[in-house]
């Protein structure tokens, strides 16, 4: 059994649920907890600002490529809070964090650690648009993200806030200031501020400044910001009240009960960690009396009276009409909190009440927490490469919300590629990137590198045009070695994905050998082909992916098969299923990579490209893109445009 298999659940369960958060016991790096303790000279290759989704997976991944990191944040004991919603994945979201994971990843693992329900969405569809999905125990989370980031080797910890970031005249970063003055010098920084930047909360019609729930904001980076001539933008989200679990009454609402066994998040894992643990979600409804409170207090509602645009797809209950659901899902274990999933609100506490308790199951609940809006500045993600490195100021570096995305798995994805991308810069390697073809991170962020942010951008499957060999199944395969060639995959992470690659080559050579023609699987009794139109000879591995053939049936005709894990057989089925519409996609994948790849010089006369509308001229002169991939993403460059761009390039 390899290293990565023994995963013993009996003892993490044990051992999750009494971590105290961060212990001098256990970690290996140095954690400063007040700014008024940090020695004067202290100087880092790489300081990541902020301790979220962003900025965990920013620091690890800088650390694990190499790079001396810090990283500063205002609370330690807010590491890895997750602001609103308990769970992880999702429909896109949840292959986001798959490709996280294959990059050696830290949220994926720790999700496998602290999920209590798990899903697979979309599972009547075909598993390209499959999405794994979580519950997670908030306080597990946060305590096993602490004991990573503390015993994460070649990265300190550091409690202060960021007021501002210092650069030489060569517009390279130099150093971070904290509130008291104190300089931190560095080659490279990352910026991972969430909602933190000039945030401001809402309850009905009062305002407080804070980044989050009783968190101060962050004025004097939005300020830094500002003052480098970055563009800089507002948006707002919102969170739901949340529910004592004990003052809900659970009888005649829809259980839905977690996958058993559960799909883990990480390639390294076969199990999760608590799933002789797991817990019930349940399903009700909002209806038309609360819906007429939602109107009847809109006049008492600022927040959904701003400018700044929300998530469309997570919106609040103020911009639904009608009824809909309710997911009611436990914070945790052991927590008494229930987090009412699809009715984020910012009603005045009393409406707030009321309209929770027209709710069936809700009638005589208790609310612990209100919910909350919060508008925050981001910064106009066309500023940067798909690095993340922004084009303004050398090494400065950006991930997550701060760049208008919404959501833990988009602010991880972010987070992992600029701490690479940091960590290389300093230590004068190539860049990191992926594009389009190769991952959904590759898409996250080439459409906001090219088309920047109207709202607050979320992951789809229908955003990526290659989503077929873009698959939860396959992203180690896409991913995994691309990590470890620049050096943030780890060698034990490695060797295990190696392993897999033998078994799963060996495993589809023996399935795709054995062949039969339809008169040998009609009458060796395994199948009637007449019933599925066989003409043919068809391969196992073939009939097994569309279903034709069990997986026992296909064991009694090549009998090595037993002795595969059945996760592996599963791939090798679905690899199967796409195997012609793959040879087709990844045709176009590559005269797409080749075309998207060519160069567009600086300085290049756009006006000299024969014919070219005088919007895509306009267009083009304003993003100045660099290569022909950036131009197609240009809104308002039509396929007629690029092709003439192409030619004069090309001529
Ligand atoms: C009220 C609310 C509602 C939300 N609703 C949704 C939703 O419905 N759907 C959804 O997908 N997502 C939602 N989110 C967003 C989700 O929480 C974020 O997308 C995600 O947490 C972003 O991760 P991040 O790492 O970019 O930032 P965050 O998780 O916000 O982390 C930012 C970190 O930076 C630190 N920090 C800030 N300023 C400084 C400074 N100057 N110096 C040092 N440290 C600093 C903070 O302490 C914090 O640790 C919501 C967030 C909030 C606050």
């Amino acid at each position: 059994m390899s290293w990565a298999r023994s995963f013993n659940t009996a003892t993490v369960v044990g051992s999750v649920r009494r971590q105290a958060p961060i212990t001098l016991a256990t970690r290996r790096s140095l954690v400063h907890t007040t700014a008024t303790a940090i020695p004067k000279d202290l100087r880092y290759d790489v300081v990541v600002i902020g301790g979220g989704h962003a900025g965990c997976e920013a620091a690890a991944a800088a650390a694990r490529t190499g790079a001396r990191t810090a990283l500063v944040t205002q609370k330690l004991e807010t590491i890895g809070e997750m602001s609103c919603n308990p769970s992880f994945g999702g429909v896109g979201k949840g292959i986001l964090l798959r490709e996280v994971d294959a990059l050696g990843g830290v949220a994926p693992t720790i999700c496998d650690r602290a999920g209590i329900h798990f899903r697979v969405l979309n599972r009547s569809k075909g598993p390209a648009v499959w999405g794994p999905r979580a519950q997670i125990d908030r306080s597990i989370y946060r305590s096993e993200m602490q004991q990573h980031m503390a015993s994460q080797p070649n990265l300190d910890l550091i409690a202060a806030a960021v007021e501002d970031i210092t650069v030489n005249g060569d517009h390279q970063v130099t150093g971070v200031a904290l509130g008291n003055g104190q300089i931190i010098g560095t080659r490279a920084v990352v910026v991972t501020t969430g909602t933190f930047l000039r945030g401001v909360i809402n309850i009905g019609a009062y305002f407080t400044p804070a980044g989050r729930k009783g968190e101060g904001p962050s004025v004097g980076l939005a300020q830094t910001l500002e003052t480098f001539g970055f563009k800089l933008g507002r948006l707002r989200t919102g969170t739901p009240p949340r529910i004592k679990k004990s003052t809900v009454c659970f009888d005649g609402l829809l259980e839905q009960p977690s996958d058993y066994p559960a799909t883990p998040f990480s390639y390294l894992n076969e199990r999760v960690a608590l799933e002789d643990s797991f817990i019930q979600c349940h399903l009700t409804h909002t209806n038309s009396a609360a819906h007429q409170l939602v109107h009847d207090t809109l006049h008492e509602n600022n927040h959904v009276r701003q400018d700044a645009l929300g998530p469309r797809y997570c919106p609040s209950i103020e911009s639904k009409a009608n009824r809909h659901q309710v997911w009611l899902e436990p914070e945790g274990l052991d927590s008494d909190v229930i987090y009412p999933n699809g009715i984020s609100m910012t009603m005045p506490e009393e409406a707030q009440l009321r309209f929770v308790r027209s709710i069936a199951g809700l009638e005589n609940a208790q609310i612990t927490q209100l919910g909350y809006g919060v508008s925050y500045d981001f910064v106009d993600p066309r500023q940067l490469h798909r690095t993340l490195e922004t084009k303004m100021i050398h090494s400065l570096f950006l991930a997550g919300q701060i760049n208008g995305t919404t959501g833990y798995e988009e602010a991880a994805s972010q987070g992992i590629i600029a701490g690479i991308n940091a960590a290389l810069k300093v230590r004068g390697e190539p860049s990191f990137t992926v594009d389009r073809t190769q991952a959904y991170i590759g898409v996250l962020i080439d459409d906001l590198v090219t088309k920047g942010v109207l709202e607050p951008y979320r992951m789809f499957t229908s955003r990526a045009e290659y989503r077929l060999s873009l698959r939860s199944d396959n992203a180690d395969t896409r991913l995994t070695a691309l990590g470890h060639a620049c050096g943030a995959v780890d060698e034990p992470r490695f060797q295990h994905f190696c392993q897999q690659q033998k078994e799963l080559a060996e495993l589809t050579q023996l399935l795709e050998s054995v062949e039969l023609t339809p008169h040998e699987w009609n009458s060796g009794g395994w199948y009637n082909s007449l019933r599925c139109g066989l003409l043919k000879p068809c391969s196992v591995a073939s009939m097994m992916a569309f279903g034709f053939v069990s997986d026992s049936t296909a064991a009694d005709l090549v009998p090595a098969l037993r002795s595969f894990n059945p996760r592996l057989v599963e791939r090798v089925k679905i690899e199967a299923m796409y195997a012609h519409m793959m040879n087709r996609q990844r045709a176009s994948a590559e005269s797409y990579r080749r075309q998207a790849s060519l160069e567009i010089p600086p300085g290049f006369a756009f006006e000299k490209v024969h014919s070219l509308p005088l919007e895509a001229l306009e267009r083009l002169r304003e993003h100045a893109p660099r290569t022909i991939g950036d131009a197609a993403q240009i809104q308002g460059i039509t396929p007629d445009a690029l092709a003439r761009l192409v030619r004069a390039l090309q001529s």
